[in-house]
């Protein structure tokens, strides 16, 4: 039985971070800009303590200065937004992350929408989001990025293929919409409320699944040969009561009739770090309208 091609998100990604390293080192160097991250969390969940720890780790490796801000989850929301007020006129911060999901008590889309459009390496301000959408120039949300760049690496030209995009989050599944379109493909966006989900996978080339269950997406819907990117990252306990991270295909089904497809882990997930370092980067260039080899003609 012939077996997918892995796309290997771990080998691209390191290879991405070494490129933003190299361009980096250069702009320190010869233009004394230090590419600047900040991070701020509230609360203590324990996963976003550990990404946030991962996004500073990756960013320093790559020579960037990162600033951390951990709040006690009793934040209010208006010391959040003074502080990203301050982060906002900070010369040496070009990125501003917050760590979602927020506490209940604030409100995430007024946080979302403080932050400075050039400084909003998540790409969710609304601003950003209006120039993806309208075909402009912004900061383009990092897994959907990630993403993209795995599907053009393995298929070169997206152009005139059918993709179906699972899911229709702001923060995956409608930017990776814009994205395809902006690509030329033809796209579909199925959700919860689409009728006959197998059929729309079953036409596709490209399959992007980010729903969030794990291996709903099963073999037999994947058309032969068809690219399939699962974004999903789901925590499984196994009859031995460890526990293993899938995604939202059907991995082993579906390796046996895609052409090529992300294993989870190592697949989308570490792409996301590395487009977040990316988007950085790009925002400190323009910032000090230094050039940058471009990810795309438009990010
Ligand atoms: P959301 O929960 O925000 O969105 C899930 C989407 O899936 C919704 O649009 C929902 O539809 C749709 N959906 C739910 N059930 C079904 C169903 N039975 N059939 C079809 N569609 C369905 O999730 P996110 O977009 O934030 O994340 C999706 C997955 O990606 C998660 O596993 C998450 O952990 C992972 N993720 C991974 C990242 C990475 O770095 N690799 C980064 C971000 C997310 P409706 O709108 O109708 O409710």
């Amino acid at each position: 039985m012939t077996q997918a091609k892995l796309i290997d998100g771990n080998a691209f990604s390191a290879t991405l971070r070494d490129q933003i390293a190299a361009r980096v080192h250069e702009i320190r160097e010869v233009n004394r800009v230090v590419p600047g991250l900040a991070v701020v969390l509230v609360g203590e969940d324990p996963a976003s303590q550990v990404y946030v720890r991962n996004k500073n780790k990756r960013a320093t490796e790559c020579g960037m200065t990162s600033f951390e801000h951990v709040l006690p989850i009793d934040t209010t929301e208006k010391h959040l937004l003074n502080l990203i007020e301050g982060l906002n006129d900070d010369p040496a911060v070009h990125g501003i992350l917050v760590q979602l999901p927020l506490p209940r008590h604030i409100d995430a889309q007024k946080v979302i929408e403080a932050i400075r459009p050039d400084k909003d390496v998540d790409g969710f301000h609304p601003w950003n989001v209006g120039k993806l959408a309208a075909g402009g120039i912004g900061l383009i949300p990092c897994t959907p990025l990630g993403s993209l760049m795995l599907l053009r690496d393995q298929l070169g030209s997206l152009s005139g293929m059918k993709a179906v995009v699972v899911g229709r989050s702001n923060i995956v599944g409608k930017p990776m919409a814009h994205l395809l379109i902006r690509e030329n493909c033809t796209v579909t966006v199925a959700h919860s409320q689409t009728r006959d989900l197998p059929g729309e996978v079953r036409g596709a080339d490209i399959v992007i699944a980010a729903v969030g269950k794990p291996g709903m997406i099963r073999g037999d819907w994947i058309k032969p040969g068809a690219a399939v990117i699962d974004v999903g990252i789901n925590r499984v306990t196994l009859p031995d009561g460890k526990s293993r991270l899938v995604g939202d295909v059907a991995f082993d089904e579906a390796v046996a009739v895609a052409g090529a497809i992300t294993p989870v882990p190592g697949g989308v997930g570490p792409m996301t770090i590395a487009c977040l370092l990316r988007n950085t980067l790009t925002a400190a260039a323009r910032l000090h309208c230094l050039d940058i080899p471009e990810a795309h003609p438009w990010a």
